[in-house]
């Protein structure tokens, strides 16, 4: 996906069979070896003796060979006995070169790298790294590291690599001297050198300064001999008394890396983002003219949340580059009001207005609600889905042509070819972490540069927000519409499914609609079908009273709107549906959700899924049935969506447990996933925001040199 540019100088004396096996690592240029950092480190510094090496701990040792034998039990393998002063061990290889077989000669010295175990005839060692030992030769004075790798590249080579990058790349400092220093950050050079080759003796490589988790294993004089860095899975910022001076530099070396990756991140999204500030897009000022009729025929009153978002997007509107904004708000906080006025807007200013949302049944509630807040001012709303006829879409594309269709609400099909916005002003795409990078851009290139406002239920947590959406702005409706009842959440076990379906009998009998969630099934969608369809008939035969509905995503665009049609009217009691109806259905008679297997939903899932209830004034309450035995993450999952009905906290926790690579979803395919650096240290994200903030300003040459340094041609897509 990401396309090198010519000018970037290729791996220097590599064949093009490494070099292609190199780039499955993303090691493309000489300057990528010098990033590619240690996982961990093995100690060859050292000689520990057979008897005093503690179980299952990688160690060194000189021995002796005293000669192998190859046996057939149960498979072929290689058995060598070894000794040194202290006692007598046994090399076991399972797959192993007639070389390796010399090598263990009788005779012949050798040191082993790996673990001592206790096998069936005493100690022994299962594959061990193992060199000859030659007359006088010294113990390394560095640690050695372990790379990340893949099949095909040795440690070995890779070290070689990477030792002799470290020797030709220009590891110049791309930070202004005064900046380091202001920042207290350790000179780039020094950093990597030290992490690659670490000094011996090194106490606790790692830990302090965010460079993994304390209490982690660390080297000891005694003990092991691997340390550790994890270098992205802590943000924990303290230096403990006991590192030695080696381990604070170390430290010092993490956090220097993890900051330029933040800052190479923050520099590129920034650029993105001053790209597309530099391209030209229709001024659309607000002249109120029929968004102020538009509030005078709501039957609510905005949110002070929903005005400030508002006032926000009416003001980027009249700029004459391309809004890029992000409106955030948990589910039901009123988005879908704050889009119809600014598509409005575009209207005001004789400009079209699209809105795409990722499912026909989403897609189409959206056209019914703006078709009815709309149809006061005179303003139709076309409609474009897949499902439309030839014809109907033929004369829907030419309507959309000829700009007679002002405002267009649609699915993917809004993006296909033959579609033609010839003003498209504002694109406005709903839930848009459902959509690929690719589909939207191609809204994007509809027309000249629309502004872009983009919804999403699903909150981004504070880092991931200075982050991975640096390159937008974002807005937030904060606060709900007034008379929302809290949902009542309530974990079941399967075996009192009974007692739930009592439930959902009585709230029907008091003229109120339920939801009933088919368990996720994610490996079949033909069994998802199934389950789907045996659900409703089991339920329909225990509550025979019922008019009982059912929606998946194999009925036809038309069959599934007749039944949301009918559930919105009310004609449908309980709606037995797979999770198509996660997103945006709102029908504010639903009091009550059951979600079957909840345990299988993602928290996100399940927090959008309790969101459709809560919605009038009755009481609502969300049952997630659940079936043991619950493995750790999803007791943990339920846990949170239990005690939370804050979208921002279970998004937080969302990100905790699944890290964000899941969570940012489609996105990863334009923004590199951070290797070393990780969200939690949300310091270190402010300070590399300001810092980019500041090198672009003033330091364009540096802010040039650091991405050619992290991203190569890689930040190229963000631009888009
Ligand atoms: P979401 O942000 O999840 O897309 P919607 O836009 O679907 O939420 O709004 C949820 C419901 O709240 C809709 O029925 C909408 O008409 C209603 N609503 C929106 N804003 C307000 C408000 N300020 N006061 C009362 N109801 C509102
Ligand atoms: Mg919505």
């Amino acid at each position: 996906m990401a396309t090198h540019s010519t000018l970037t100088p290729a791996l220097s004396g590599v064949s093009a069979q490494l070099a292609a096996r190199l780039a499955k690592l993303g090691l493309t240029r000489d300057a990528d070896l010098v990033l590619h950092l240690p996982l961990r480190y093995e100690d060859e510094t050292r000689i520990t003796t057979i008897a005093e090496a503690p179980p299952d701990t990688p160690v060194q040792l000189e021995v002796e060979a005293q000669g192998c034998e190859i046996v057939f039990r149960p498979r072929r393998q290689l058995l060598c006995r070894v000794q040194d002063d202290t006692g007598m061990l046994l090399v076991r290889l399972l797959n192993f070169y007639p070389s390796q077989q010399k090598q263990f000669a009788a005779g012949a010295r050798l040191r082993l790298f790996g673990e001592v175990r206790e096998g069936y005839s005493g100690l022994e060692m299962v594959h061990p790294r193992a060199h000859l030992v030659s007359a006088g030769e010294e113990l390394p004075q560095a640690l050695t590291p372990v790379y990340p790798t893949t099949a095909g590249v040795s440690q070995t080579m890779l070290r070689r690599l990477i030792g002799r990058a470290l020797t030709t790349v220009d590891l110049a400092d791309t930070l202004p001297e005064a900046l380091r220093q202001r920042l207290a950050l350790a000179p780039f050079a020094e950093s990597v050198r030290l992490l690659h080759q670490p000094p011996a003796g090194l106490q606790g490589a790692g830990p302090g300064a965010g460079a993994r988790p304390e209490g982690s294993p660390v080297a000891g004089p005694q003990a092991g001999a691997s340390v550790e860095h994890g270098g992205r899975d802590s943000g924990r910022t303290t230096v403990t008394s006991s590192l030695g001076a080696a381990g604070k530099a170390m430290s010092l070396a993490w956090r220097r890396i993890r900051f330029d990756e933040l800052l190479a991140q923050q520099l590129s999204l920034r650029r993105a983002y001053a790209a597309r500030r530099s391209r030209g897009a229709p001024p659309l000022p607000a002249t109120g003219q029929l968004t102020a009729r538009l509030l005078v025929e709501l039957p609510f009153l905005l949110t002070g949340a929903q005005q400030r978002c508002w006032r926000e997007i009416a003001a980027d509107l009249g700029q004459r580059h391309p809004m890029q904004r992000l409106l955030q708000g948990d589910v039901g906080s009123g988005k879908t009001i704050v889009a119809a006025l600014a598509l409005l807007q575009a209207v005001e200013n004789g400009w079209q207005g699209a809105l795409m949302a990722p499912t026909e049944i989403l897609a189409e509630q959206h056209w019914q609600k703006l078709r009815h807040w709309l149809a006061p001012l005179d303003i139709e709303v076309a409609w474009l889905s897949g499902s439309l006829k030839k014809a109907q879409k033929a004369a829907m594309q030419a309507a959309v042509r000829e700009g007679s269709a002002r405002v267009v609400v649609g699915t993917h099909a809004l993006i296909e070819a033959g579609v033609e916005f010839p003003r498209l002003g504002l694109a406005v795409i709903d839930e848009q972490h459902r959509f690929g990078v690719h589909q939207r851009l191609a809204l994007r290139q509809k027309g000249i540069s629309p502004h872009q406002l983009m919804m999403t239920a699903t909150p981004i947590p504070r880092t991931l927000a200075m982050s991975y959406y640096a390159d937008l702005d974002v807005s937030v409706v904060d606060e709900l519409p007034p008379g929302r009842t809290p949902v009542l959440t309530k974990l079941v076990g399967e075996g009192r499914r009974e007692a739930v379906v009592e439930r959902v009998r009585a709230a029907c009998a008091a003229g109120r609609q339920a939801y009933w969630v088919c368990p996720l099934i994610e490996e079949s969608e033909t069994l998802q079908l199934k389950t789907a369809q045996e659900t409703h008939e089991r339920l329909s035969v225990e509550l025979p009273e019922l008019a009982i509905g059912l929606v998946h995503g194999r009925l036809k665009a038309g069959e599934k709107s007749q039944v949301m049609a009918a559930f919105v009217a009310g004609e449908i009691q309980l709606l037995v549906s797979t999770t198509v109806i996660e997103v945006g259905v709102d029908v504010a008679n639903a009091s009550l959700m059951v979600i079957e297997h909840a345990e299988r939903f993602g928290l996100s899932q399940l927090h959008q899924l309790r969101g459709r209830v809560g919605r009038g004034a009755a009481e609502s309450a969300c049952i997630l049935l659940y079936a043991q035995p619950l493995s750790q993450a999803a007791r943990e999952r339920l846990r949170v969506i239990f005690e939370n009905a804050d979208g921002f906290e279970i998004a937080r926790a969302d990100l905790a447990l699944r890290g964000p690579g899941e969570f940012i979803g489609a996105r990863q395919s334009g923004a590199p996933l951070l290797r070393y650096a990780d969200l939690d240290d949300a310091d270190l994200v402010s300070t590399a925001r300001a810092a980019a903030e500041e090198l672009l300003n003033e330091h364009a040459a540096s802010a040039a040199a650091h991405l050619a340094r992290w991203m190569g041609g890689r930040e190229e897509l963000l631009k888009a």
